[in-house]
């Protein structure tokens, strides 16, 4: 470093203790980087890199900069891409200086720590998390949300992908973890989401933390909550006070669904373009308040499991739906409020504006009317909603005595507080005022005595007040009577020493007002902290109350119906239909389907032909069940429901490609993990599960992986299949039931019924896809009699009639053997009297005998 000045050589120290981040570093008017950061930013914010010199004459340094005062929108860039951004600021005046001006970090913005700007969406959480491996198979996760201030922690039991799946349900945008976390564990998690890992030596809750752990025992939460609150502490470096209360969740007392089943489903964004749009979120999403809006999504990412609970809201729905008018005029009323949480955030964190707290002031309003809105429901989960809530009159009073109704944005120009509200300032803005009508009637009085109707009274920065005559009319101004101060081309301009007199009494007055109003903003702004967990208590329960009626609203428009659950383990969906599928089909074209399990029907095998709605149906099912459980209405005519304790499903194969397994891997890993998983109490949907390997291995796999389900755990199955031989299944094994998507034959064309039914479907729909394809004819043809022979092939029959048992395992015997048995177990010919009626099969054309020979 001995050759650096001894700027370069602060910036070096500084830089040092924030090697993941971009260091902002200020000179004068300009926040400049170095170095590597000055190469990767200039290509990330497409600015340009230029170099200085070092103080020796052979190294120059890459060096790039943005201007102070455009600062935000570069860091935003940058948040947004995932990076850190730590802004380093000149700490003492630069004039008293004695060498390098002594500069310090004040700030590291992160992902997960920002507080404003684009990555903040309204009606989405900003998540910071932190994990702790105990090397026990047990891991620590606990949650921030900085803009709202909501805290929860929870100890997660199982692997490190069901901690993965944990990030990915809660969307947190940064992680941290220890230093001494494996390597291998970042990696894996950065693999699959993009998160931005942060590392955070410290595991001790800072002082200013201890109150929000009041109702925590265990050690290993209050670590993890710990080692986050560390990390805040350490990077924002100031007060944190609106962080309410830590809420130690379970995540077993929710239903589970794994990340992939999540993305499956399109629950909170659609599989190929990640959007809201088209999901079941979109659908779901009829919320007035970001507030609402948030918490519906947390809903969604996790359905209840306690039926008193969900029958609590589904009441709460009931009474929304019965009482149209009554709902829509508290969506007006919600309308009126606004994000009370984050304002409640900004409050805390002391960067609410007057404006924000005009917002606070009409949100709060609005809040009696809301309650007696919600009483008159006469709903007696309503009338707990809003049992504790604190209506903050006196905040309200405060708030309106002392506010301007339309503030402006700066809190340093004045224009905020009302008259009346304090005297002192209420004696400048006389004198202000007064000053001002005398030099309006100033105006009026010369125009008389010097009888120039033109002279006017101005007022502009450089010369302050003036009296302006124009040249024609010179000749008219007494002499002497003005001082002349400045001459334009066609007036002059003059002043008299009691103008500026007054000029200077407005001034100061003006002055003093605007620094009036800056401290009694400040102290407003003080005085509504001590609100903060009111206002974020009122925040949560204007919020249930929107998802609420926002579900009504979404099952009355859907003609949705009230689901009722039993114990039974039965599942009785009578035309039920795929609530996104619906939506986005013509009103009439979506055909509803029944869905009848029980005892003997806990596997349903799905056959039929592509595009006929194998899938559609699936999902439909774990959808309504989702549905249910969040406490909505659910799309059919009726429906009674187990509750699910887990949700898995392998449909499709398009979202693994990134993650650079094979898909036919990554469908034997999640049908591991559901099989490994899964309860009786569980629902389970696999998509043409086999597909990825050859015919034979695949057929196997998939009739083995049914036998499992149907002898181990019992779960609610839906499992489709393009093997037409596992139909057979459904004589071995009890609970199996065929059901197939029908199609009819029109002209010698399929057409989809998308109707559900019992039995298994026609084989040869292939073909007749095919031939809508326009496949040429004599193709289709061919394959009508390649087909028909092949059917008639004993390898072809039932595969279940074709195995025979090798000490436990069943294996599979084929016919063709020689060509392509490599991996598969064989099973040898016994006898003299098998090998000769195996050769001659051997020998046989296949292609061109009859059935019956
Ligand atoms: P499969 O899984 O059998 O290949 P999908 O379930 O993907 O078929 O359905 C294919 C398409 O058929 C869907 O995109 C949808 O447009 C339509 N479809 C499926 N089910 C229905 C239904 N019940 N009513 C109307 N259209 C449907």
């Amino acid at each position: 470093m001995a050759e650096y000045t001894p700027m370069i050589k602060q910036y070096l120290t500084i830089k040092a203790e924030y090697k993941d981040a971009f260091l902002f570093f200020r000179l004068g008017d300009f926040y400049e980087l170095f170095f590597e950061d000055a190469k990767l930013a200039s290509q990330e914010l497409e600015i340009t890199l230029t170099s200085r010199g070092t103080g020796t004459d052979t190294e120059r340094i890459p060096m790039c900069g943005v201007p102070y005062h455009a600062a935000e929108q570069y860091i935003q860039t940058l948040i947004e891409k995932g990076y850190k951004v730590a802004i380093c600021e000149q700490v003492e005046d630069p004039r008293q200086a004695k060498g390098v001006v002594k500069r310090e970090v004040v700030k590291l913005i992160t992902p997960g720590t920002v507080m404003d700007g684009k990555t903040i969406q309204e009606k989405e959480n900003n998540f910071i998390a932190s994990v702790t491996d105990f090397l026990d198979e047990t891991y620590g996760f606990a949650l921030t949300d900085l803009t709202t201030g909501e805290n929860f922690v929870t100890i997660i039991q199982g692997s490190w992908q069901d901690v993965i799946n944990e990030i990915a349900t809660t969307r947190a945008k940064e992680i941290i973890f220890s230093p001494d976390h494996s390597e291998e564990n970042i990696k894996a998690l950065l693999q699959q989401l993009a998160v931005t890992a942060s590392l955070e030596p410290n595991e001790e809750l800072p002082e200013s933390f201890h109150s929000l752990v009041n109702k925590l025992e265990q050690k290993k939460l209050i670590a993890t909550f710990g080692r986050l609150c560390s990390y805040l502490f350490r990077t924002q470096k100031r007060s944190l006070e609106h962080l309410q209360p830590v809420v130690d969740y379970s995540p077993t007392d929710f239903m589970r669904i794994d990340l992939h089943s999540k993305r499956n489903l399109e629950l909170v964004e659609t599989i190929r373009e990640k959007k809201k749009k088209g999901s079941l979120l979109w659908l779901l999403d009829k919320t007035v308040t970001a507030m609402g809006g948030r918490l519906l999504k947390q809903w969604l990412e996790r359905p209840l499991l306690n039926k008193k609970q969900i029958d609590q809201r589904l009441s709460m729905v009931e009474t929304f739906i019965e009482q149209y008018f009554q709902r829509e005029e508290l969506r007006e009323l919600l309308k009126e409020v606004y994000d009370l949480e984050r304002l409640a955030g900004k409050v805390a964190y002391g960067n609410v504006n007057a404006r924000e707290l005009v917002q606070l002031k009409r949100s709060l309003q609005q809040i009696p009317i809301i309650i007696s809105a919600v009483k008159e429901l006469n709903n007696c989960y309503g009338d707990e909603i809003i049992k504790d809530i604190d209506t903050c009159d006196e905040l309200l009073i405060m708030l309106s005595k002392s506010l301007k109704e339309d503030p402006p944005l700066s809190i340093k120009d004045g224009g905020i507080i009302q008259d009346g509200y304090n005297e002192q300032l209420d004696q400048y803005r006389d004198a202000s005022r007064n000053g001002k009508s005398w030099i309006a009637r100033l105006e009026q009085q010369e125009k008389q005595v010097t009888g120039i109707k033109s002279l006017k009274v101005g007022y502009n920065k450089v010369f302050g007040y003036y009296i302006e005559v124009t040249k024609a009319n010179l000749v008219h101004l007494p002499e002497g009577r003005y001082e002349r101060k400045q001459t334009l081309s066609n007036a002059e301009r003059f002043i008299t020493p009691e103008l500026k007199e007054k000029e200077a009494l407005i001034l100061e007055a003006e002055e003093r007002i605007e620094q009036l109003e800056y401290d009694l903003f400040l102290q407003l702004r003080e005085n509504v902290k001590q609100y903060i967990s009111k206002l974020q208590y009122v925040a949560k329960k204007i919020s249930e109350i929107d998802v609420l009626q926002s579900f009504a609203k979404v099952s009355e428009e859907n003609r949705y119906t009230k689901p009722q659950f039993n114990d039974e383990r039965h599942i009785s969906i009578l035309e039920g239909r795929h609530p996104v599928v619906e939506k986005v089909l013509n009103s009439g074209e979506y055909v509803s389907n029944d869905v009848i399990m029980n005892e003997e029907r806990e596997i349903l095998l799905i056959t039929g032909p592509n595009m006929a709605g194998k899938s559609t149906y699936m999902r439909q099912l774990a959808l309504i069940s989702i549905l249910a459980q969040i406490g909505c209405y659910v799309p059919a005519d009726s429906v009674n429901l187990p509750i699910f304790d887990q949700v898995f499903t392998r449909i499709g194969a398009a979202d693994d490609l990134a993650s650079g397994q094979s898909t036919f891997m990554v469908e034997m890993l999640e049908t591991k993990n559901a099989i490994l998983k899964a309860s009786k109490n569980s629902l389970i949907l696999l998509d043409e599960i086999g597909r990825g390997t050859s015919t034979y291995d695949g057929m196997a796999l998939a009739q083995a992986i049914i036998e499992y389900i149907h002898d181990e755990i019992g779960s609610k199955t839906l499992f489709s299949t393009h093997y037409h031989e596992l139909t057979a299944l459904e004589h071995d094994l009890s609970a199996v039931k065929n059901v197939h998507v029908s199609a009819v034959e029109e002209e010698g064309k399929v057409v989809f019924l998308h109707k559900v039914i019992d039995g298994q479907a026609d084989k040869s729909y292939g073909i007749y896809v095919a031939q809508l394809a326009e496949l040429p004819n004599r193709l289709i043809t061919r394959a009508k009699t390649i087909l028909a022979t092949l059917e008639n092939q004993p390898s072809y029959q039932k595969i279940s009639e074709n195995l025979t048992v090798e000490g436990d395992k069943p294996v599979q015997l084929s016919l063709f053997n020689e060509g392509e048995g490599k991996t598969k177990k064989q099973v040898k010919p016994s006898s003299d009297e098998e090998k000769k009626v195996i050769s001659s099969i051997k020998k046989l054309d296949l292609l061109n005998i009859t059935p019956l020979e």
